[in-house]
């Protein structure tokens, strides 16, 4: 036992060595500002953004069955958020994700939201290798632990790629993600699922994940995002 907890305190004291050193490296820049020195997301940022309270946090969007779907978000997109939601998601620091989680978190925590799992909107497998990483699956990870609810993450798959939304109209983003989503039914069929998911601008992502969603059984959906345009 002596030894086995010997042995585990020289790996912890080596990763701790590891992490040292790598912040010396490559010390931390905030996603916000680009100021080194107080990690990927500074106070200064964080007191900056305009983090939403309870009621202002909610939006209903409408689904092609007339249901519909409620959207939290934790906060307004606009500088300094703006800048690091672009960092974290074009600029290689998924380092983000914890800070921006936390705020996700307790903005579902303020409204009572709970689900049985929680389900990042995924991306096409193509935009995945460009990228490294699925910046929604690294927020709903974060989430998971804070809430206590399992990451689907084979929930939903994004069976077709689709363009860049940022220069598309509002109609023109509907058409382009009608049919870009399928559901497992399996992982779906009776659950409260949220859907977790950067930025909010039309809505037209989470309503076609949400209407997938519910088409394949599922009990009720929520969504939940870090901003909201
Ligand atoms: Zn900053």
């Amino acid at each position: 036992m002596l030894r086995i907890s010997a042995i585990a305190s020289v790996i912890g004291r080596g990763q701790r060595t590891f992490a040292f050193l790598l912040d010396l490296l490559y010390p931390p820049r905030c996603g916000g500002c680009g100021k080194y020195g107080e990690g990927w997301w500074c106070t200064a940022c964080n007191n900056r953004t305009q983090w939403l309270n309870a009621r202002d946090s909610r939006v209903s969007l409408e689904l092609p069955s007339g249901q519909s779907l409620t959207v939290i978000s934790a906060a307004n997109f606009g500088p300094p958020l703006r800048e690091g939601i672009h960092c974290f998601k074009y600029e290689g620091q998924p380092q983000l994700a914890e800070a921006f989680a936390a705020h996700m978190s307790a903005i579902a925590k303020a409204n009572a939201l709970s689900a049985d799992g929680i389900v990042p909107v995924p991306l096409h497998a193509t935009r995945l290798k460009e990228r490294g990483f699925n910046q929604s699956l690294l927020l709903a990870r974060h989430i998971s632990a804070a809430l206590g609810r399992p990451v689907e993450a084979r929930a939903l798959q994004r069976i077709r790629p689709t363009q860049q939304q940022a220069h598309l109209s509002a109609t023109a983003r509907k058409e382009n993600m009608r049919g870009a989503f399928a559901a497992l039914p399996e992982r779906v069929q009776g659950r409260a699922l949220m859907l977790v998911d950067d930025v909010l601008t039309t809505g037209a992502t989470l309503v076609e994940c949400a209407h997938v969603l519910y088409e394949a059984g599922a009990q009720h959906v929520v969504a939940l995002t870090l901003a909201r345009a």
